[in-house]
């Protein structure tokens, strides 16, 4: 098996998840298999949306297939926007959900939040599932211009910049991602 199709639109996920993975690995996207359904995501966490997406390419195509179900979790918002990250303002785009946050924190004090990712492996018709995440909290204001979602208002713990302002290769090492990716590959190397 060195073939996995990613279930993601997200470009800014493929980039990450291609970079973590050894080069070994072909990784596939949605177009490439010609795969162009919208996947519901009506599962109540991170666990069940992963496995949605992956189940529905490998119900359909029976391909080996890897979904990231992602998303930020904010202390003072009741762990809001959660599983609805993606879709957090009205329009749906980075820019504008980035703003609502701001404004729903506007009076904070308390800026704590994490990120966390939950891997979907679907792999000769067996599921595994790996997960990370990573604490920090929200910027008062946007800055830096790599990465997306809410890279520019996350400060990771133990840093002062935005996930936003730190390098691709510095994210991916202290990212959600980065550490549920670290233990997918593992899993990979052990077969
Ligand atoms: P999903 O594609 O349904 O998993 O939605 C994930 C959403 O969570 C993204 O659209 C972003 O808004 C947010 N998110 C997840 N991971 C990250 C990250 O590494 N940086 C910034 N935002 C992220």
């Amino acid at each position: 098996m060195n073939s996995i199709v990613l279930v993601t639109r997200s470009l800014g996920k493929f980039t990450e998840i291609r970079k973590l993975l050894p080069d070994s690995f072909i990784l596939k996207s949605m177009d490439d298999i010609g795969c162009f359904d919208k996947i519901e995501e009506t599962g109540s966490n991170f666990r069940e949306n992963a496995l949605i997406k992956a189940q529905f390419i490998n119900d359909k195509y029976q391909l080996n297939s890897l979904a990231d179900d992602s998303g930020l979790e904010v202390a003072v918002l009741g762990g809001a926007p959660g599983v609805f990250s993606a879709r957090y303002s009205k329009e749906g785009s980075d820019t504008e959900n980035v703003k609502k946050l701001l404004k729903e924190m506007e009076n904070s004090t308390n800026r704590k939040a994490r990120f966390k990712s939950v891997l979907a492996l679907i792999l000769d018709g067996k599921k595994y599932f790996f997960e990370g995440e990573v604490s920090g909290k929200i910027a008062l204001k946007s800055s830096g211009s790599e990465g997306f979602g809410y890279d520019p208002v996350f400060i990771p713990d133990g840093f002062n910049h935005t996930f936003a302002e730190l390098s691709p290769d510095l994210k991916n090492k202290i990212s959600h991602r980065g550490a549920a990716m670290k233990q997918l590959v593992n899993f990979l190397n052990t077969l």
